[in-house]
């Protein structure tokens, strides 16, 4: 999981890299200046994806335990 968000903070970093115009906003829901606290926790995208997280691992826990940053750095550790 942490690999896969980190690949999707990557890629954005790569569209930077290939001269894509990027602004401050966030990439991902063009809502909220950008940010790794953002990305991981803020942003509605990402919301979605901790949500769908939760239902394909059956741990509905997990999203609300992503909404605050350190239970999921407890968890990350945990895990
Ligand atoms: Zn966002």
């Amino acid at each position: 999981m942490w690999l896969w968000l980190r690949g999707r903070i990557q890629t954005n970093d790569n569209l930077e890299i290939h001269g894509i115009p990027c602004n401050d906003a966030c990439n991902l829901c063009d809502q909220e200046d950008e940010s790794p606290l953002h990305l991981i926790l803020k942003c509605s995208y990402a919301r979605t994806v901790w949500q769908q997280v939760a239902n394909w691992s059956d741990t509905p826990a997990l999203a609300t335990h992503a909404q605050e940053t350190e239970s999921i750095m407890e968890w990350s550790n945990e895990h």
